[in-house]
């Protein structure tokens, strides 16, 4: 079959998205990404994952990958040349992925950059550790910086691995109903309201009546407002974004 007469979805599951992982341990990989549905995805070829030891492109006897900080300060920072390498070796000929650092100084990592960069069809993921990385190679490679919250990590791997979960997960054939990911919390701008299921009664809680009437309108409409007030109750920012945007 030739690319045309593949539908979008189905070019996209011919070419996986690819992600490569820089890191000083690529044991950790694909660790929880090897299981449920990532796992899945990951040995039915709709996503592949290229580990690449920085250590192995660093030289001299002991392969320093780190060295002191320029300046004085404790810890140790990972060094520019040797990043640069490892980095250049994961970007082949015409390769436009997006180059990445995970970095608490980063852009937050929201739900709109999950689907930005499952649209980009892959990334260079590089994972710092120690202090973090020389300034000069984020600038002279173009690394995007990117965070996963506002607290600090050992080190970029899991990180790394937020990532990648949260944009496999969106990929065609991932998940088994695709309309189960777009209802979800921050995909409306609101977060998702509560869910129930069997028993009917328990420990002397009931399910909402209104789940019970099979009234598909109604149990739509009771859904939003949940959603509606769970949001502005929890978020108060994403709450006040929303009703910008819809108020
Ligand atoms: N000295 C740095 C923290 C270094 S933590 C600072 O104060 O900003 C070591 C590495 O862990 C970082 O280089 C980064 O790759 C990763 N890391 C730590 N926290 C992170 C976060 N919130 N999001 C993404 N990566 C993080």
């Amino acid at each position: 079959m030739s690319d045309e007469t593949l539908s979008a979805e189905e070019q996209q599951v011919a070419e996986p998205w690819r992600a490569t992982v820089l890191t000083l341990y690529p044991d950790m990989f694909p660790g929880p990404l090897g299981t449920s549905l990532a796992g899945r995805g990951l040995e039915n070829g709709l996503w592949s994952l290229e580990n690449l030891h920085i250590r192995d492109f660093a030289e001299g006897k002991h392969r320093n990958v780190d060295d002191t900080p320029a300046g004085g300060g404790a810890g140790m920072v990972l060094r520019p040349d040797v990043l640069a390498k490892a980095i250049d070796s994961a970007t082949g000929e015409g390769d436009d992925r997006p180059r990445i650092l995970l970095s608490p100084r980063g852009v937050p990592l929201t739900q709109e950059k999950v689907r930005e960069l499952k649209d980009a069809g892959g990334a260079i993921l590089v994972c710092g550790r120690f202090e973090g990385v020389d300034q000069r190679v984020i600038e002279g490679r173009n690394l995007q910086e990117i965070s996963i919250g506002d607290y600090i990590l050992s080190g970029g791997e899991l990180g790394a691995m937020v990532l990648i979960d949260a944009v496999v997960r969106l990929l065609p054939g991932v998940m088994g109903k695709i309309a189960s990911g777009e209802d979800e919390s921050f995909e409306s701008g609101l977060l998702e309201y509560p869910h129930y299921t069997r028993p009917t009664v328990w420990e002397g809680r009931e399910i909402p009546e209104v789940l019970a009437s099979g009234h598909h309108g109604k149990i739509a409409e009771w859904r939003h407002e949940q959603a509606i007030e769970l949001t502005k109750e929890r978020r108060l920012d994403l709450y006040n974004l929303w009703k910008n945007e819809n108020g």
